[in-house]
């Protein structure tokens, strides 16, 4: 038939591919040597073995041993070779998007193929797949996305997990359903990966799968703790309260302002060290010094001295820096190019490896450098598993990492960096020792690493469940219900009939569908996307009061969510003269966050629809009014509880929580809880009002009786919301974020 010649020609037409372009090339034949040098090839039989003969098989080995690279590539060859298999369909899932972008990248280029032949991938907004493409990479989010339309994954042959052991929601989720799937799909396979040596408890999960573990071989490693470095070097770590700009974080600048600093455990396990004379055997001056170490700032002055001094003394061999995130990458960077060792750009090759670098950035990481230069790559914990760069020989670990975590005041998930579990650490340390014996500077007294947690948290054990649960509602996965029921408790304040039908944060798909019946979603568009991207107003910190005084052209009325739509629209007018860059570089927007939030609305709204809520025959989404008032009603609607009032003394003032009365902030203008957004406030008597009415709303929503067609009903209702939110004017709501507020920066106060 035809499909079966089809399937013939394609195979013979992949084998030539394969001969010709793999391995007669001198390049393809060294790509071929390089692929059989990997502790995965010799175990290739016997993975495919457990493969064919097991409907689900869990994969470990050391990072960098070829599971990513390799593993999929023999399904995809053995499926070519077959004569009588079906033709595959292997869908392969990272937990970044950046690793689905460079995995998909080489796996083509070992094939001697361009990507989007053979190997395809595809992430949020971007993606590269043809009619041939038989082996796709992206991230989990998109697998889960695809799941929601199709529950049965039609056509897909081989599903692979990879990364399994950082545990991350959307990893965990998408096994929960893929277990369900399975017996709907006895002839799918599914293959998890890990790097660590958890799989049992994956393996128990699914019924006792066979495990394969790919047997690595790494160097010793030589671990030098802070103490360890202060001795061998002399260095002495500046006093705390002369700390000088390098090496702080915001968290220890937030804590300065705000003197309410609780004694971490790890902060008191260097001074119980300290009394108990755990450092007796070190020299006065060390023991000195370690008095002086900060645990909320990274010691930029020490990482810079310590490069330097391998660079001139030590043997060659790439040096990897483990920094918290993308800003203390960014300023030490910047801090380094001024050196006049390391900043010499004829004997250091200085990279950054971080999620959101662009593709030729990241292929130098993996180059070799010329001799006589050091490469240096100051990279996140993105290089502790997903990304292996072979020359490393030198780690320097600052102990930290950003994790997602829960922030209560505004039920939002955010990132905030935190001590890394003693599990990364080792992760961090093996980097060293992949091509021969290698060191690793750990940033911090070794009492502290005793006191770092064993394992990290699932990340479905730290973060709320709300995201998670409207997908898990969508999908029909009621038996798991239970496992989530506290979970569920929260979705059900807010959930609604639409809400489930759009894949995004509850808040926010809460104001688009309110944007939609009101008529206003333009700027709930902008507002929305702008909350899902990147903060794009930037403060970069030499700076910050020029920067600041730009936003404050376009927050006149103290709302970041009312100068994001301004800055979005200005930005709008000066993309249509091709003018957008010059536009973000006078008002110190991110370009990038720009493009973004405009790629977003697009997506948002033809989510919005999919649901029905807006007309399916209109194609563009400029042609609604634009009321602030509205705009600001329904942001309100969106964030509540996250909504604060504002009470009056007879000199000073406070802000309440309308959920519970907490006070936020004090009349010296301090905040008491920080992180995210905090929203709107308002007179107290409003918000009562406001609250009857958001119940109102909900009812209706929930009902499905609120729909565009039949708004007109309802326009009593919304002549109220405009009323209500116009006689709030003389409060001067307004919203912030991320700063602690002076008095001074506060609006007037009318009594
Ligand atoms: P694992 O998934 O087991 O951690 P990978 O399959 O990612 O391992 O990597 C296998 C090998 O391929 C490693 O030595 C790694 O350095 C190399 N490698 C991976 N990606 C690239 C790339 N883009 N360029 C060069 N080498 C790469
Ligand atoms: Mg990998």
């Amino acid at each position: 038939s035809k499909a079966v010649m089809g399937k013939i020609i394609w195979r013979r037409s992949m084998q030539i591919m394969i001969s010709n372009k793999q391995q007669e090339s001198r390049e393809g034949r060294k790509m071929m040597k390089f692929r059989q040098s990997l502790p995965a090839y010799k175990e290739k039989d016997a993975l495919l073995m457990a493969i064919s003969q097991n409907q689900v098989v869990i994969v470990s080995g050391e990072t960098g041993c070829g599971k990513t690279t390799q593993i999929p590539q023999f399904i995809l060859e053995s499926e070519i070779e077959s004569v009588h298999g079906p033709l595959c369909s292997i869908i392969c899932t990272q937990p970044r998007r950046i690793s689905a972008m460079s995995v998909s990248e080489r796996v083509a280029a070992e094939r001697g193929e361009k990507l989007g032949e053979t190997v395809g991938y595809k992430v949020r907004l971007e993606g590269l797949k043809g009619k041939d493409t038989h082996l796709l990479f992206c991230t989990t989010g998109i697998l889960l996305r695809r799941l929601l339309v199709d529950r049965n994954l039609k056509g897909v042959t081989h599903v692979i997990v990879d990364e399994i052991h950082e545990r991350g929601m959307n990893e965990d989720f998408l096994l929960i359903v893929l277990k369900d799937l399975l017996p709907r799909r006895p002839e799918l396979r599914l293959i998890l990966m890990s790097a660590t040596l958890d799989a049992e408890l994956f393996s128990s999960y699914f019924g006792g799968a066979p495990m394969v573990h790919i047997p690595g071989f790494t160097y010793p490693v030589r671990t030098h703790f802070l103490e360890n470095i202060l001795e061998m070097t002399g260095y002495q770590l500046t006093p705390y309260n002369q700390i000088d700009d390098y090496g702080q974080d915001k968290m220890w600048k937030m804590n300065k302002q705000a003197p309410r600093k609780r004694k971490s455990k790890i902060a008191s396990a260097v001074e119980d060290a300290l009394r108990a004379a755990d450092f007796k055997d070190f020299s006065p001056e060390t023991q000195e010094s370690l008095s002086c170490w900060n645990p909320d700032c990274i010691g930029f002055n020490l990482i810079e001295y310590l490069l330097c001094n391998i660079c001139e003394k030590e043997r060659p061999g790439a040096i990897l820096v483990f920094m918290t995130g993308w800003d203390d990458i960014s300023s030490l960077k910047d801090k380094l190019q001024a050196h006049p060792i390391l900043g010499d750009t004829s004997r250091v090759l200085l990279l950054a490896c971080h999620g959101s670098m662009a593709s030729a950035e990241q292929r130098l990481i993996f180059d070799e450098p010329e001799d006589g230069v050091r490469k240096i790559v100051l990279a996140t914990n993105i290089a502790e598993t997903s990304i292996t760069i072979n020359d490393v020989v030198f780690v320097i670990d600052c102990g930290k990492a950003k994790e997602t975590s829960y922030d209560a005041l505004n039920n939002t998930p955010c990132l905030l960096p935190s001590w890394i579990s003693k599990v990364s650490a080792k992760q961090r340390r093996g980097r060293a020792g992949r091509v021969q014996p290698g060191e690793c500077f750990h940033l911090y007294p070794r009492c502290v690493y005793d006191a770092f947690a064993d394992y990290q948290l699932p990340e479905i054990l730290r973060t709320p469940l709300q995201s998670l649960c409207l997908q898990i509602k969508s999908l029909k996965l009621a038996s798991i219900s239970e496992f989530l029921s506290r979970a569920f408790a929260v979705t059900r304040i807010i959930s609604g009939h639409y809400l489930t039908k759009l894949p995004m944060e509850p808040k926010l798909g809460k104001m688009l569908i309110l944007g939609a019946i009101l008529n206003c979603l333009d700027s709930v568009l902008t507002v929305v996307a702008g909350l899902s991207v990147r903060d794009p107003f930037l403060t970069p910190l030499d700076k910050k009061d020029l920067a600041d005084l730009a936003k404050a052209q376009f927050s006149r009325d103290y709302s970041d969510h009312l100068a994001l739509v301004r800055a979005y629209e200005g930005w709008k007018d000066a993309e249509r003269d091709l003018a957008g860059y010059e536009y973000c570089w006078k008002n110190f927007l991110s370009a990038q966050s720009m493009k973004a939030i405009d790629a977003l609305r697009r997506e948002f709204y033809s989510l919005l629809k999919d649901t029905g809520l807006v007309d399916s025959n209109t194609t563009t989404c400029n042609s609604w009014s634009y009321d602030e008032h509205l705009l600001r009603a329904v942001i309100c609607y969106g964030l509540y509880p996250g909504i604060c009032s504002i009470v009056h003394n007879e000199k000073s003032f406070s802000l309440k929580t309308m959920e519970d009365g907490q006070v936020l902030l004090y009349s010296d203008g301090h905040l008491k809880m920080l992180g995210g957004y905090l929203e709107f406030f308002m007179k107290p008597a409003i918000a009562e009002m406001y609250q009857s009415l958001r119940r109102e709303f909900e009812e209706l929503i929930h009902n499905k009786l609120l729909n565009p067609r039949t708004v007109h009903k309802h326009n009593k209702l919304i002549s109220a919301v405009r009323l209500l939110i116009s006689e709030d004017q003389s409060d001067g709501r307004f919203v912030f974020n991320h700063q602690v507020l002076q008095p001074s920066k506060l609006p007037p106060i009318t009594a």
